[in-house]
């Protein structure tokens, strides 16, 4: 079975065909610029070199057409014919309260998801974009929907509630919902694989650090707490996102700096972070090296970003009652042995002893980098959104 994951932004298309019989990428790749002068797509077939296709992409349509055309060329593509996709997978950010795991997609999960579309006005559209477009040219191919949202449906409401007239719930769903589902679900079922433990055993806290950033708590495999919220900006200080701040800070902003809400969110989610602190950055290796170069600045934005990951970590075992392992994931989490060095340096009184050096240097490597006597195991997993997407399209379709 062949499975085609899809991930349309709202002026990117991502994509990967994954062979589902030894769970290979076949091609991957990605359609950027739609929509905008200089569109393009970059095909990747597995075993050869990329390949740059300069064309006009008006819109997601086109580029679905342009990245289909690219799997069957003769020269760079790697299915004879189209009817070989057996499936379509889509990642889609914002499901409401409506599924709280992966749907077949028909029209009533479309109007579902539009009816979420104000929820995350950035994400859900360009989403059902792609939705839309794969219903007109691949019409006979069964979807799937795969959600951000979905893994924390099972938080209970203590942990989803804000402190806010409840009124506010009841009429507009303002409550916590948590992204990055699909990898803390990923990479919470790989790490009971690597300790050889039931995932129904376990208390995991799993810290995906990227660009964005967040942690949930998974207990005997289901998210009990996560740290972003009503949208992604909440919880960890990210690379541009300001994350868990005191809310009167927005007004008192607005009004000293005369701006509007519009410019008080772009500050919040695209000059905050540790770009915001450091001045220097969004990208986590060059504040890394302006901190090496005794940039102040830089040393205290990534002070304050490793702070909160440490005390999420505490506040999640607490929770939790206990803690068997802290798992880290995507792009600073797979690579930065600082960042875990930094996090982890004082959570030895818990049992959580990481073994410098095992950490040192390992990256993007499944691998356990606690000492052998630490009691909860510190893991280093690797995140795969796209296969847990095509594993879950593939689980639904057969
Ligand atoms: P996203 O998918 O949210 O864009 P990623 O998971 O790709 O994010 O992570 C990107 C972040 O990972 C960047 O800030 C980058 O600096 C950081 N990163 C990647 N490799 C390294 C590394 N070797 N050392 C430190 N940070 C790294």
């Amino acid at each position: 079975m062949k499975v085609l994951v899809l991930n349309c932004g709202s002026s990117s298309l991502k994509y990967q065909l994954i062979n589902m019989e030894n769970e290979t990428v076949l091609a991957k790749g990605i359609a950027e610029r739609i929509g905008i002068d200089g569109s393009f797509v970059k095909h990747e077939p597995a075993g050869q070199d990329k390949h740059v296709i300069n064309t006009p992409l008006n819109n997601h349509k086109d580029a679905i057409k342009v990245v289909l055309d690219a799997l069957v060329d003769d020269n760079h593509g790697v299915l004879k014919n189209l009817d070989e996709i057996n499936a379509v997978g889509h990642r889609v950010v914002h499901a409401g309260e409506k599924f709280s795991g992966s749907v077949m997609i028909d029209q009533d999960v479309i109007d579902a998801l539009e009816e979420c579309s104000d929820l995350a006005p950035l994400h859900n559209p360009p989403n059902l974009m792609g939705i839309y477009a794969c219903q007109e040219i691949l019409s006979d191919v069964p979807m799937v929907g795969v959600f951000d949202t979905a893994f924390h449906q099972t938080m209970p409401k203590s942990s989803y509630l804000y402190a806010l007239p409840y009124e506010l719930y009841e009429t507009y769903r303002i409550r916590r919902y948590g992204f990055h589902g699909t990898s803390h679900k990923y990479v919470a079922l790989k790490t009971a694989e690597l300790l050889g433990k039931p995932i129904e055993e376990l208390k995991l806290v799993t810290c995906h650090l990227g660009n964005g950033a967040s942690m949930t708590a998974v207990m005997y495999g289901q998210s009990v707490d996560t740290t972003m919220g009503f949208t992604p900006l909440e919880g960890l200080v990210m690379g541009t996102r300001c994350g868990d701040i005191d809310p009167a800070i927005i007004s008192f902003v607005m009004e000293k700096e005369n701006i509007d809400i519009n410019e008080m969110n772009n500050i919040m989610n695209k000059k905050s972070g540790v770009l915001g602190i450091s001045g220097v950055s969004s990208d986590f290796r060059d504040i890394e090296e302006a901190a090496e170069a005794g940039n102040e600045r830089a040393k205290v934005a990534l002070q304050v970003f490793y702070k909160k990951v440490t005390k999420y970590i505490g506040a999640y075992a607490a929770e939790m009652g206990g803690l068997d392992a802290i798992v880290f994931t995507a792009g600073l989490g797979e690579n930065s042995d600082l960042a875990r060095s930094e996090i982890c340096k004082t959570l030895s009184f818990m049992g959580a002893t990481i073994d410098e050096k095992k950490n040192k240097g390992v990256r993007g490597k499944e691998s356990i980098i606690s000492t052998d006597d630490s009691t909860v195991k510190i893991v280093l997993m690797p995140t795969n959104e796209e296969l847990m997407i095509a594993r879950e399209t593939k689980s639904l379709i057969s």
